[in-house]
């Protein structure tokens, strides 16, 4: 049975749409977050995820 976690903001820490699996390997990924309306670039790997860059 695969896990399913929601990535949060790492901003503002609010739930985003997208979620993550055990085996979902991002690289660079934009996520944008609908709160604060900044994307941010993450690495996701095995349910850690990574903050590349902060958008100001
Ligand atoms: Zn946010």
């Amino acid at each position: 049975m695969q896990t399913l976690q929601w990535i949060y903001c790492p901003v503002c820490g609010n739930k985003t749409r997208l979620q993550i699996r055990t085996d979902t390997e991002l690289k660079n990924f934009p996520l944008f977050c609908p709160k604060c309306k900044q994307e941010n670039l993450i690495d996701v790997k095995e349910l850690s995820i990574t903050v590349i860059r902060k958008t100001e």
